[in-house]
């Protein structure tokens, strides 16, 4: 029987994090201030510490990871990568499937990577407070986690309607000693103003992200923290996809298709930059972001400047979106309802260097299910959509009777979505494509710049 769990000593964790910026054909475009200007670090300086202002305008290729920052990681990492003998088996395909699993964190997916790395940086900075947004509760319950590691208070604005539907997220944040509040909430001007608008707002990523911003450009003792889209965000992710190809090694083997879900790109880039270095140097592998039909960002969205939030505080990105007034439709893979993407990953997209594909919210729970029953780990909904690719994809090897190896980030499991799968088993659930009009009405908001030449 070959392998199936292939793992990594605590020794072997990257020491450091490796910034794709450096083999991109084109540098990154620049993002840009209310002038149309690009934003230097000082624009960023009342919400983000030093160190990482410069991890996101930084080309080197090669980052160095602190010694407290790679201790945090030594809890749960290195992450197994596991080969998936027995999904193949159901499937009866001749490819191979990997999956390098994420949900062996203490809050269950990949988002601590990046948490401990930002709460340590704040921390040497002197901040006492980090303020932050979360959706689903997944980035929320990581910095609550980090915050306790590293002495700093959290304050999250969680999206409203997970606040009311996933009581369970919200009480891991308390037990590390978060303070959770519902947005929009009365406690910003961004929150009033959008409750003046719309009293029964549910609340979105963007708008719990204008809350968390304001609160930190407007008290010298707090900064900001985001989970997802920043390239220090992905930087931080990067660990994944380094273990990764060291766990092929071991093995002989190498992936002809990298998967990760992608909402706001963290995941997907920390699992596939690594390969994509691989790629630059002349070895074919295929990156493919997976995201919802009805949040469509890569596939259907406009690659145009607009902000990260929803009122318009962040500077503006190059970047994939479906405009930041867009409400996401009540998926359960509340990770990838964000309106945008990261700038990287939508620029290598934009050049035809990675691929996206969107599958529908079914399907996506049919193909968790299915793995679920074969090779036992519950994953994250979000998680689904990967699976989902992968498995139509081993299918199509099935037919065409080629033996191709299928690698795919697992970046969390789902038990603390029990009651999305509980929806799907009672046919509550429904496959949504975010209507073409819907996206053409949010693009007509886009703000009006030109990109700079
Ligand atoms: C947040 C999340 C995602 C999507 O976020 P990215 O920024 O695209 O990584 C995917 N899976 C899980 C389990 C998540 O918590």
């Amino acid at each position: 029987m070959p392998q199936t769990k292939i793992l990594l000593d605590e020794n072997e964790i990257p020491t450091h994090w490796y910034n794709v910026v450096a083999d991109m054909p084109n540098p990154p475009a620049p993002p840009l201030g209310p002038d149309g200007q690009p934003v230097g670090p000082d624009a960023l300086a009342a919400i983000f510490p030093e160190a990482l202002i410069e991890q996101e305008m930084s080309a080197e290729r090669w980052i160095k990871i602190p010694d407290p920052v790679r201790e945090a990681l030594n809890m749960w990492r290195p992450s197994p990568l596991i080969r998936a003998h027995r999904l193949e088996q159901a499937l009866g395909t001749p490819a191979r499937i990997y999956y390098k699993y994420e949900g062996v964190s203490p809050a269950g997916s990949h988002k601590p990577n990046t948490a401990v790395a930002q709460a340590y940086y704040n921390q040497q900075a002197g901040i006492k407070r980090l303020s932050t947004e979360t959706g689903a509760g997944q980035w929320g319950s990581s910095l609550a986690l980090a915050g306790q590691m590293f002495g700093l208070e959290v304050r999250v604005y969680m999206v409203k309607v997970s606040y009311e539907q996933k009581p369970f997220r919200r009480s891991m944040m308390h037990t590390w000693g978060a303070e959770v509040l519902a947005s929009p909430s009365d406690q910003t001007e961004a929150g009033r103003s959008i409750l003046a608008a719309h009293p029964d707002s549910q609340g979105s990523l963007g708008i719990a992200i204008s809350e968390a911003v304001e609160e930190a450009a407007s008290r010298d003792d707090t900064n900001y923290s985001l989970g997802s889209v920043l390239n220090h965000v992905l930087l931080h992710q990067t660990v994944i996809g380094q273990e990764a190809q060291k766990q092929f090694e071991k093995i002989g083997e190498y992936p002809d298709v990298v998967y990760a879900p992608c909402g706001g790109g963290s995941n997907f880039g920390g699992v596939a930059f690594p390969f994509f270095a691989d790629k630059a140097a002349g070895k074919e592998v295929r990156l493919v972001a997976v995201e919802p039909t009805s949040c469509p960002t890569l596939t259907k969205g406009h690659y145009a400047y607009d902000f990260g939030d929803a009122i318009g505080m962040t500077p503006l990105m190059l970047m994939y979106t479906l405009g930041h007034d867009f409400m996401p439709p009540g998926i359960h893979a509340g990770g990838l309802r964000y309106h945008g993407d990261s700038a990287l990953v939508s620029q290598l997209y934009h050049e035809g260097l990675i691929e996206a594909r969107a599958v529908p919210q079914l399907g996506t729970f049919e193909a968790g299910v299915q793995f679920a029953r074969a090779e036992g780990i519950i994953p994250a909904p979000e998680s689904n959509h990967a699976i989902r690719a992968v498995i139509d994809d081993a299918l199509a090897c099935k037919e065409s009777g080629e033996s191709q190896v299928l690698f795919f980030n697992l970046s969390g499991h789902g038990h603390f979505d029990m009651a999305a799968y509980d929806r799907y088993f009672a046919g509550e659930l429904e496959d949504f494509d975010y209507p073409e009009e819907a996206i053409e009405e949010a693009l007509a908001h886009l703000p009006k710049v030109d990109a700079p030449a």
